[in-house]
């Protein structure tokens, strides 16, 4: 019996061959083991396994560089198979051969031969099945120790729970594991953060898509860093949210050198980074500039420290006056300016006047001489238009508010 013999040997017994050999002891406890369904595994391994064994013995194929190996030793990686389960699978289809060989009259030389190709085959493959094994267990151990060192992520219930936070995390915020295990996710929450802007990330998430947006959170030691954030919501296989997944990248450096250290508003640079971005969206775009009358004697009367005061006080009530896309600038002095993406003048011209009402009815208490002292501002509105720059844009909102000072202060004046 020579190996074109053998190859006719195998080829007609090939429905036993693979009966025998999925019915073994070692590869049906693999197959339970792994819960792999044996139909497929008959289909997608079996019988490309016993073809590259074929193609050898027929001479047409070198060993080990059969497409079919290679598919099936991928395969078996999808599946998850050690290397030792190898080994036992490939061990079972050799005696399987062997034995049909003996039962068709093979003498001992031949089976001494073709036990020898087996084995050669089989050394290659465990070779190569090792060395991919090793790289894919590699990166797996080297993704997870990357992901829990440099990925400051959360995962929440939804109750906002926390489940589950990265070693990064840990790091960013300052807290242990088990200072934030089981308490809700507001642990983190800046003061700073109105509930309008985390409304609006409910909205979104609530419509299961993604919520992306810039943070600031508090740290354990009270001190505070902003994120870039990406809120994924993961579902079950009913489409029902079952957590909430949120990474997040420190960006406190880069932020801080947009912020005004007095009122903590954006500051002139960032309205540069920002505004030519937004002047590409879609839908109505207006500005305004605000400006506090009188604010020299106000400065002039109850000294510098009190008038940063005010310059505070009057921030923190422009932030609660505007919404999450607006973005609100102090601009130098006592002069500030927001920019409204998606807001036409007529809207524009109502939040603007609802912050000249807000302000007038500021008072601010000066500790030193007890009086109370009563701040007001004068603003001028505009609207985007498609033949404007970016300073005609600006001119027009600044020549309002020219105009608002010109008829007397404490006024909008829109156009
Ligand atoms: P108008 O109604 O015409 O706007 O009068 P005004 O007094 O508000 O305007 P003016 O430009 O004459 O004065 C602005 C003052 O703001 C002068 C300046 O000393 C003061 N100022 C600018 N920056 C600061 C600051 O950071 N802190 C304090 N306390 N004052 C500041
Ligand atoms: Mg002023
Ligand atoms: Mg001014």
């Amino acid at each position: 019996m020579n190996s074109t013999i053998v190859y006719d040997v195998i080829q007609q017994n090939r429905t036993y061959i693979i009966k025998e050999w999925l019915e073994s002891e070692f590869v049906t406890k693999i197959l339970k083991n792994l819960n792999i369904d044996k139909d497929l595994y008959e289909r997608d391994i079996a019988n490309s396994i016993l073809d590259y064994f074929l193609g050898v013995f027929n001479l047409k194929k070198e060993i080990a560089e059969c497409p079919a190996m290679r598919q099936f030793i991928d395969t078996f990686l999808d599946f998850g198979l050690e290397v030792e389960d190898v080994f036992l699978n490939c061990a079972a289809l050799k005696n399987v051969i062997v034995e049909t060989l003996f039962e068709n009259g093979a003498d001992k030389n031949e089976i001494r031969n073709t036990t020898m190709i087996l084995d050669t085959n089989l050394y290659i493959i465990l070779g190569i099945y090792t060395k991919k094994r090793a790289i894919k267990d590699r990166r797996f151990t080297f993704d997870s120790k990357l992901i829990e060192e440099h990925v400051a992520l959360s995962i929440t219930d939804t109750k906002g729970i926390i489940i589950y936070v990265t070693d990064a995390f840990c790091t960013l915020t300052g807290y242990d594991s088990n200072e934030l295990l089981g308490k809700s996710h507001n642990i983190i929450r800046h003061p700073d953060m109105s509930d309008n802007f985390f409304k609006a990330m409910w909205e979104k998430l609530n419509k299961n898509h993604t919520w992306k947006g810039k943070v600031k959170n508090r740290k354990k030691d009270g001190g505070e860093f902003i994120a870039k954030t990406e809120i994924i919501p993961f579902m079950n296989s009913d489409g029902e949210v079952i957590e909430y997944v949120a990474i997040r990248h420190d960006i406190t450096d880069k932020e801080l050198s947009n912020i005004d250290p007095l009122t903590n508003l954006y500051n002139r640079r960032y309205y540069r980074t920002v505004i030519s971005e937004i002047l590409h969206k879609p839908g109505g775009i207006s500005l305004m500039i605000i400006d506090i009358d009188h604010f020299k004697k106000i400065n002039d009367t109850y000294g510098h420290n009190f008038g940063d005061l005010v310059l505070k006080e009057f921030a923190k009530i422009l932030t609660k006056k505007i919404r999450a896309q607006d973005v609100c600038v102090r601009w130098g002095g006592e002069e500030f300016v927001i920019l409204l993406p998606d807001t036409f003048l007529e809207k524009a011209t109502k939040i603007a006047e609802r912050i000249r009402k807000s302000i007038e009815e500021l008072v601010i208490l000066d500790n030193h001489s007890g009086k109370s002292v009563d701040v007001k501002c004068s603003i001028g509105v505009t609207q985007y238009d498609l033949q404007d720059t970016e300073s005609t844009f600006f001119n027009h909102a600044d020549s309002n508010l020219y105009s608002a000072k010109n008829a007397g202060r404490n006024r909008v004046i829109s156009k």
